[in-house]
This record gives C-alpha cells, sequence and structure tokens, in this order.
C-alpha cells in the first residue's frame, strides 16, 4: 500500500494547524454511526494515516503489520474496527472470557489504550477492562467475572490471571499485540509468546511495533496469517518541528543548569528524562528544594504514586516531570513545552522518542539536551540518527541567573574562579 504524507493531525485540545491527516473522512472508511458520533464529540476531524489506512482492512477481518509509534493515532486504528467489529453481536460477555484481547507493555500504556475503547465505545453496548500489575487484583477479578469484551492487560499480570483460572483466552476473536518492540526490550517477549498459545488458532491477529528487530519480524511471521503492513513515520516529521539543543556540561553542574533555565517561564510543563531511577529522585528533590514543582515518575514509584505524579503534570500542578525511559514510554500528555534530556539516552532511537513527547498534536516543542564529556559518544550516535546536528547552547546565562557557578566547561574561566573561591573561603577562616 502506498504510504500518505504523515503530516499532523488536530487534536481538539491542540488546536487547528493547517497540516492535516489524510483526505479521507470516518464516514468514508466504513465505520457505525455509534462510532462516528463519539468520534465528533471527540473533535477528531480526519482520520490520521495510520487509520485511513488500516481501518478499511481492519473491517475486512484482515490481518495487520502496523509500524508505527505512539503519536500517530494507532490506538483508535485499532480500537474502532475491533469495537466496530464486536458490536456485530450483541450478546452478554461470558464470564472470565473476554472477545478481543490487547497487550502492551506498560501500566500507563494500558490504562490509556482502555480509556479509548471506553471512550470511542461510549454509545456501544460493549464493556473493556484493563489488568495490569503493581495494585491488587480484586477489582480485575470482579470485573473478569462479570464479563468483559475487551481485554487491555501488560503480560506479568495476564499470566497470572490466567494461571489462577480468572481468565480464559478461548474465546478471543481480535488480539493485538501493541509496542512489540518494547516487549521485546522489557524482555516480555517469553510471556507474550506464552499468551498467545492460548489464543484460538482462528482470530484476526494485529501487530504494532515502532521498530522491526529480527525477533520482531520472526514473532510478527508466525503470528500473522497474510498481514497487510502499514508504515507511517511520525518520528521524523515530529522532530523536524521541534527546536533541538545541546548544552556542553559538566556532570556535577546539570542540576544548578536546569534549575537555571526553569526560572524561564517559558518552559511551562517540562519532561525531564534521566538514566536511573535515583538520578530521577535527586532531580526531582533538588528542584522542590528550590521551588520548582517537580515530581519523579519510575518503575520504582508505586501504581497510586505514578498515576498522581502524572495527574498533576496534566493538571499543571506540577511543572516539571522527570522521569526514566521506561515510565515515559507512550506517555500521551498535552502540551508538553520542553523536553530536557538530562542524560543523553545511550540508544538514539530513544533520543527520537523522548523528544517527541512535545510537539504532539501539531504544536510546537522544543527540546534541551545536556551532553557531559563522557557522553559525547551518544550525541554523535544521536546526530547520525536524525540526520543533523543539534544547535550547540551556550550554559553561562542560565547558570549565572540560577546563581551557580562552575559549570562552564572552559577551563580559562575554570582557572579565573578558583583562586576566588580560595580566597572566599580564607576570608572567612580569619572571621570566624
Ligand atoms: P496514539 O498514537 O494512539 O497514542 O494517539 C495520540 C493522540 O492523538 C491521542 O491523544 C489521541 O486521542 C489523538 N488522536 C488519535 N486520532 C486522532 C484523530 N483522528 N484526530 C485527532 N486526534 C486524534
Amino acid at each position: 500500500m502506498k504510504q500518505q504524507d504523515p503530516g499532523a493531525y488536530v487534536h481538539p485540545d491542540g488546536g487547528p494547524t493547517s497540516a492535516t491527516t489524510s483526505n479521507t473522512t470516518f464516514s468514508e472508511l466504513g465505520l457505525r454511526s455509534e462510532l462516528l458520533s463519539a468520534l465528533r464529540g471527540r473533535g477528531y476531524e480526519k482520520p490520521t494515516p495510520i487509520q485511513a489506512q488500516s481501518i478499511p482492512h481492519l473491517l475486512q477481518e484482515r490481518d495487520l503489520l502496523g509500524i508505527a509509534q505512539t503519536g500517530t493515532g494507532k490506538t483508535a486504528a485499532f480500537a474502532l474496527p475491533m469495537l466496530d467489529l464486536l458490536g456485530d453481536h450483541e450478546t452478554e460477555p461470558d464470564a472470565r472470557r473476554p472477545r478481543a484481547l490487547v497487550l502492551t507493555p506498560t501500566r500507563e500504556l494500558a490504562s490509556q489504550i482502555d480509556e479509548s475503547f471506553r471512550a470511542y465505545g461510549k454509545r456501544l453496548p460493549l464493556r473493556s477492562t484493563v489488568v495490569f500489575g503493581g495494585v491488587g487484583q480484586g477489582k480485575q477479578v470482579d470485573a473478569l467475572r462479570r464479563g468483559v469484551d475487551v481485554l487491555v492487560a501488560t503480560p506479568g499480570r495476564l499470566l497470572d490471571l490466567m494461571t489462577q483460572k480468572h481468565v480464559d483466552l478461548g474465546r478471543v476473536e481480535i488480539f493485538v499485540l501493541d509496542e512489540a518492540d518494547r516487549m521485546l526490550d522489557m524482555g516480555f517477549l517469553r510471556d507474550v509468546k506464552r499468551i498467545v498459545t492460548q489464543l484460538p488458532a482462528e482470530r484476526q491477529s494485529l501487530l504494532f511495533s515502532a521498530t522491526m528487530p529480527a525477533d520482531i519480524a520472526k514473532l510478527a511471521k508466525s503470528l500473522l496469517r497474510d498481514p497487510l503492513r502499514v508504515e507511517v513515520t511520525p518520528p521524523s516529521s515530529t522532530v523536524e518541528k521541534i527546536e533541538q539543543r545541546v548544552c556542553f556540561i559538566e556532570k556535577r553542574d546539570k542540576r544548578a543548569l536546569l534549575t537555571g533555565i526553569l526560572q524561564d517561564e517559558r518552559l511551562e510543563r517540562v519532561l525531564v528524562f534521566t538514566r536511573t531511577k535515583h538520578g530521577a529522585d535527586r532531580v526531582a528533590r533538588h528542584l522542590e528544594a528550590r521551588g520548582i514543582r517537580a515530581s519523579a515518575l519510575h518503575g520504582n514509584k508505586s501504581q497510586g504514586q505514578r498515576e498522581r505524579a502524572l495527574s498533576a503534570f496534566r493538571s499543571g500542578g506540577v511543572r516539571a516531570l522527570i522521569a526514566t525511559d521506561i515510565a515515559a514510554r507512550g506517555l500521551d500528555v498535552r502540551g508538553i513545552t520542553h523536553v530536557v534530556n538530562f542524560d543523553l539516552p545511550n540508544m538514539p532511537e530513544s533520543y527520537v522518542h523522548r523528544i517527541g513527547r512535545t510537539a504532539r498534536a501539531g504544536r510546537e516543542g522544543a527540546a534541551i539536551s545536556f551532553c557531559d564529556p563522557s557522553e559525547r559518544s551518544y550525541l554523535a550516535l544521536i546526530e547520525r540518527e536524525i540526520r543533523r546536528k543539534l544547535d550547540v547552547v551556550s550554559d553561562t546565562a542560565a547558570l549565572r541567573q540560577a546563581g551557580a557557578v562552575g559549570a562552564v566547561s572552559n577551563p580559562q574561566a575554570r582557572r579565573a574562579r578558583g583562586p576566588q573561591r580560595r580566597r572566599t573561603r580564607r576570608r572567612r577562616r580569619t572571621y570566624a
């Protein structure tokens, strides 16, 4: 299938942009009226390219291989035709036997997908529920017992529930494997394969992945039958819209620099990436201590803490969210004005993914990366991946604002500051 220009699309909160999605309308895709009116209610005007390319074929019950990541509208691309097909039988769902299964790697993504099913399907008599780890299973078991049409799940919790016989996949008609490459990175591939063995052979299957490493290509081959292949490439189109800068800095000065740049109020909603969970906590504490509303989001946080941090960030109660890559995967928060790479990622794809959290839904965005001497090689990989050089900015102004010294990676400047510091210490000693 010919690939269309991915363009940008318009979100109700995002305001109109000149770049629209495709020339097709949702009604031309063949979706039922209940879905069309839910879409109108959400202010979706036109399908995104992945939606326009996939939905008509999915309605014909074809398998699909989607090379796409979040931000492309891929959730609606699978949720809408699934709801349409499932809506054909108006029978009460069986206890513990869902008719559709969506597997996704993180709790946040699972919740987002479940919310989408509920929103799009609100005029249809279908039930959806979500199961993931890190919370008690009681409510999830109750929902399954009452019966659901669509089950959205992370692999670990689903396997637990299957082992305890709270869920039986023998009736699944449609199966979606979302973010397959992430599943691989997070070590879930084996769990996924175990789950797949429990699905009926006769089913419709969809696999989405941002990249196609060999293991995923092999999995796709075993899962899908004569799939339609749809590829959309938002990263490059999104990345082009993002102002990208790099600041060369010593590692020890990064926190002061972050505090410094956050003095600028144009940095309204800022997502900061650190390499480690402890690093995220340290940065969040540092900012909080300096009066900047900040919160950390990473895998060691409880589900409740993660949800609170996210909703405070969404509502503007928290201005800076400090996250690790895994926690931020697939995060869909509108209005992120800036992404800061406090630590550079060692995988260039992560850079593209991280900065793609801003400039969503047709808006503009900016990304700034702090690069210490040990990260120079990562920067080179990133610049090769995005085929452009990042603009280099000087950190001195921001640091002056923050009242920090010692951050300029210019040996002359450091030499000049050295004696001054010593003089201050000596004077203090004299007065003491
Ligand atoms: P996704 O790639 O599925 O994570 O979707 C990214 C964002 O785009 C979500 O906030 C969706 O609600 C929104 N979205 C999806 N499809 C459309 C559309 N056709 N028009 C406007 N916004 C959309």
